[in-house]
């Protein structure tokens, strides 16, 4: 069969992957072919908490959590009005270091223009009467963070990429993927595609795509996981995801009058195939553990089911996108360090500006500066996945 020619190929249906195809095909990028072997969501995006917040680290990140805020707000209203919640966020610490550090973010926040302010522990117990806060020596909250249900919004960019013309393949074995110095090629089933260029949106599977290439990148698959909850009932609806920083065990409302908790990363390098999908023993010990003393509301929740999914780090915590250096029409859109639900669609936004005006793109190029590729010299090691929800920020003036 003769091979078909489209301008770009997505791979990864995961929300970056089709929240850039749908962007890509909205500033009419095209012919572009979407790509995966399983179906949209199937990796880390539908195991995802869905916790979208401002309190982030430096103002490329707000700015581009934000666009996504606002994108989804939108697409929700028109498409699934469930899929998106604004429900606040609060950090909160017993520790006077960490308050100070809590303390320390607000001023810095505001000057990113995020709305967030201390908060006491008698509006928190109004808040979330669940937990207790009688030892309470700091938290932040920002009241326009919201939740969103992952896999929802993903089927949300999906549809509309196909409905703007976007051709997705997806459940098809893949075959092989190749490149001579114009053209990339990938079989999957009985197709062979050709194209311009390629973007690798492949999550945790990325590492392994990019090494397959002849350009590895220093990326570290991690597992972490999460667990739905039935407490009984009760109490606001909904209330803000809260974040314990010392316990780092997150909250958040869930359907159905549920709840969603997860707790930190998992500091070894895993395979994203050989990964166990299930909660393990050792983190609903820690669930148990942390209800017990911080959610003494919540310590009699029904477990209704606990997963794991993998995430991908790299060194300094921030994703790699765009343009793989020395590689002609190659791209990325992954590392996302455990934050891709909520920087998903204003990256995507982002890079589909970049590849729409292509060579020359000055302005579009720097939207992407703290994040491209380039920051890491080729042959630069993965390091260890390291915890997610840090306490230290700020601009980095190297950007
Ligand atoms: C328990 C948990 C809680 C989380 N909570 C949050 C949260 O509250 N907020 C937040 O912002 N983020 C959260 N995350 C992180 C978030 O899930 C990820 O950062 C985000 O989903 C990454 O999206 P992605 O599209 O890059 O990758 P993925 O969703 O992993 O998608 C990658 C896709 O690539 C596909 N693929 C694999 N091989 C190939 C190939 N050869 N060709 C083409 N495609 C391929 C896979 O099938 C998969 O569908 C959480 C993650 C977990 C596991």
């Amino acid at each position: 069969m003769a091979a078909e020619r489209v301008d770009t190929i997505v791979l990864g249906a995961g929300i970056a992957g089709c929240a850039l195809s749908y962007h890509l095909a909205g500033r009419g990028v095209g012919p572009v072919l979407l790509y995966d072997p399983r179906t949209p969501a199937a990796g880390a995006t539908g195991r995802a908490a869905g916790v979208v917040t401002e309190q982030l680290w430096n103002s490329w990140d707000v700015d581009v959590a934000r666009a996504s805020k606002n994108e989804y707000a939108e697409l929700a209203a028109r498409w699934n009005p469930s899929a998106y919640t604004v429900n606040g966020f609060v950090r909160f610490t017993a520790h006077r270091e960490a308050a100070r550090v809590l303390e320390d973010a607000i001023p810095r926040l505001r000057q990113w223009n995020v709305d967030v302010r201390p908060a006491g522990a008698s509006e928190l117990s109004r808040a979330v009467p669940w937990a207790r806060f009688d030892d309470l020596e700091g938290a932040i909250f920002s009241p326009g963070d919201a939740v969103v249900t992952p896999s929802a919004m993903t089927e949300i960019y999906a549809e509309g990429a196909r409905s703007r013309g976007v051709d997705v393949e997806f459940g098809t074995p893949f075959g092989s993927l190749s490149h001579d110095a114009e053209t990339w090629e990938m079989t999957v089933g009985r197709r062979t595609v050709r194209a311009a260029r390629l973007v690798v949106a492949a999550g945790a599977w990325s590492k392994r795509i990019f090494a397959s290439l002849g350009h590895p990148l220093p990326l570290a698959p991690y597992r972490t996981q999460a667990a739905v909850l039935r407490p009984p009932p009760g109490g606001p609806a909904p209330f803000p995801s809260v974040h314990d920083v010392d316990l780092d065990v997150y909250v958040r409302p869930e359907d159905q009058g549920r709840i969603l908790a997860g707790d930190g990363t998992e500091l070894i390098e895993v395979d994203p195939d050989r990964s166990s999908g299930g909660g393990d023993e050792k983190f609903l010990t820690h669930l148990a553990e942390s209800f017990g003393t911080r959610f003494p509301g919540w310590a009699e929740a029904e477990l209704v089911r606990a997963w794991a999914g993998v995430c991908t780090s790299t060194p300094d915590r921030r994703p790699f996108v765009g343009p793989i250096p020395g590689a002609r029409g190659l791209f990325a859109l992954t590392g996302f360090n455990g934050f891709g639900v909520m920087r998903a669609g204003g990256v995507a936004q982002r890079l589909a500006e970049y590849l729409a005006v292509g060579e020359g793109a000055t302005a579009e190029r720097d939207a992407l500066r703290p994040v491209l590729p380039e920051r890491f010299p080729a042959g630069t090691p993965a390091v260890a996945p390291r915890p997610g929800f840090t306490l230290e920020g700020g601009d980095d003036p190297r950007f």
